[in-house]
């Protein structure tokens, strides 16, 4: 089918084009992307770069609206709407939690063309070597991502790259210095994907969707691309062993079925999986719609409210720690007013895979089943849990020391504790805590946003991304990715999703 992006309902164009009529949804694409977010717009982007002509990309939410929080709000504005997400209108959890209180609360999918990377903050780290290695990761695609192959740049370096002109020439705020030292560790500056608006405290993170834009700021696919928003992939359509299309449910209500000769989910990890699991299922390759490898990061933390005189200028800086603890380290100095600064320190590890942690989708009359979550620590998880605060005990006593202040201890209770959640960090609770006097948190499962590992490359998906046990069948995002490391995931997220464009069928 030729592909000349169409200004129809729910197309990328603008506000308006997108509350307009509706417009015929096409009955067969090459490849269709289910899921507009950050991973399904770098993939949608990367093939029409490559010249690839028929590609669909299906969206459940809205896509009228095309901001990043931070540019469309002010700072404590677009924080409550993370952290208060009844504030969100965007804000949609598709499943339930069998294990709360993990994958509850702030869990959830931003329901929206652009996704989660309308909220990021831009956060761009390579996975550590520790974890991304063989036989983990398929040995190809670790030399891929981090020295290149046959000549070719590294994965890592062409994104960074692209990042960073995309940034204005630099992955941080030049006002911040690119070393510090704090608690006496020596960080860096904390790389960042993002730019600020002129004369403005708005910022916004990168996504695709920006090479979208022309000049006049309205929003259209590039050519050989097109948009169907408020159009939810209810399911993988699954015939003679592979996969054919995709059943798709349209704002009015109505089912529908588009074939294709590719499908790649890219719904966002839980969503992603409960598709597969249930085309798998279908296939016969699965006795049960149920996948495991469900993993987030573990992330421990305190704020504190100290003098800002001898704390590093406002900004973001990082340090890895002892590979031991699969963990690294950031510090997070804010203005707090005259002469006083906030302190937020967090340390972010990686819990490992485990076949407990599941998505699956329960026994049910309903054709299209919801997903249910559960989720397990490991041994080893709880010894990095306990790892992780010693770190942040000693980090709080140096950096105490070397300020002069009273070390207050830090205390922590048990794990999974909501009353001490990541949600402790919002500008309403940190006012109202005493200077000087250190408050602990860590967050629950499925609430930082980098949920991934259960479709793993190498063993559910080969090195090219496709399902072994289904032909015709994808998938991108943190989903795919075999162990998470500490870092966040979205450097690596855009990085496969370039890669996988020049790998599918058709590009
Ligand atoms: C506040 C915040 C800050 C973050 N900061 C960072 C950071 O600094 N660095 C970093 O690396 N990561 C960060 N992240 C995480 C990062 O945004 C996610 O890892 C990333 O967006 C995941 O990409 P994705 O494409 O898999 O999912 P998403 O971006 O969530 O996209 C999934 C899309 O699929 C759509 N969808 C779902 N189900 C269906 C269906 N059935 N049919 C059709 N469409 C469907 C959804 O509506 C959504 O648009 C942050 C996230 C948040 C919320």
């Amino acid at each position: 089918m030729p592909g000349s992006p169409q200004a129809q309902h729910g197309t990328a164009r603008s506000r308006a084009a997108a509350s307009g009529p509706s417009g015929p949804l096409p009955r067969e694409a090459g490849t269709v992307i289910v899921g507009g977010g950050l991973a399904g717009v770098e993939l949608a982007t990367a093939l029409a770069e490559q010249g690839a002509e028929d590609v669909v990309l299906l969206e459940a939410g809205p896509g009228g609206d095309l901001a990043h929080i931070h540019l469309a709000h002010p700072q404590a504005a677009a924080t409550e709407i993370v952290f208060a997400p009844e504030r969100d209108p965007y804000f949609h959890r598709p499943w339930r939690s069998g294990a709360p209180p993990h994958y509850t609360g702030i869990s959830g999918l931003r329901r929206r063309l652009g996704g989660r990377s309308l909220y990021w903050h831009g956060v761009v780290l390579p996975l550590e070597d520790w974890a991304l290695h063989p036989p983990g990761w398929p040995a190809e695609i670790v030399a891929e991502l981090t020295t290149g192959v046959g000549g070719a740049p590294s994965w890592y370096d062409r994104v960074t790259e692209q990042l960073t002109d995309w940034s204005g020439g630099g992955l941080w705020d030049p006002a911040q210095p690119a070393r510090t030292s704090i608690g006496g560790q020596e960080f860096r500056a904390l790389p960042r994907a993002c730019r600020r608006r002129p004369g403005t405290d708005r910022w916004e993170a990168y996504t695709a969707l920006d090479a979208w834009r022309g000049p006049d700021g309205d929003v259209t696919p590039p050519a050989g691309v097109r948009v169907h928003c408020d159009t939810e992939v209810l399911a993988v359509d699954v015939r003679g062993g592979r996969a054919r299309g995709v059943l798709v449910r349209l704002g009015d209500g109505d089912v529908s079925r588009i074939a294709a000769h590719t499908v790649v989910l890219s719904a966002g990890t839980v969503e992603s999986t409960r598709l597969a699991a249930l085309a798998l299922t279908d296939a016969g390759a699965l006795p049960s719609p149920r996948l495991g490898g469900l993993a987030d990061h573990i992330v421990q933390g305190f704020v504190v409210r100290l003098p800002a005189d001898r704390l590093p200028p406002p900004g973001s800086y990082h340090l890895p720690t002892d590979p031991v603890l699969r963990s690294y380290l950031r510090v997070d100095v804010h203005d707090d007013g005259p002469g006083r600064a906030l302190l937020d320190v967090r340390v972010t590890g990686e819990q490992l895979p485990n076949e407990g942690s599941v998505v699956e989708c329960e026994p049910s009359d309903e054709p299209f089943p919801r997903a249910s979550v559960r989720t397990g620590l490991l041994p080893e998880d709880h010894k990095m849990i306990s790892g992780q605060r010693d770190l942040l005990r000693d980090f709080w006593a140096a950096t105490a020391r070397e300020l002069g202040e009273p070390s207050a201890p830090l205390e922590f209770t048990g794990y999974g504790d909501t009353e001490r959640d990541n949600t402790r960090v919002l500008p309403d609770r940190t006012r109202s805590q005493s200077a000087g006097r250190p408050e602990t948190w860590s967050s629950l499962l499925g609430t930082e946003d980098h949920e991934g590992g259960s479709l793993p490359l190498g063993r559910l998906l080969d090195t090219r991304h496709a399902f072994t046990a289904l032909p015709g069948l994808h998938a991108a995002g943190p989903a795919v990715f075999p162990r998470l490391g500490a870092a966040n995931p979205s450097l690596t997220t855009i990085a496969l999703s370039r890669r996988l464009a020049g790998l599918l069928p058709g590009a």
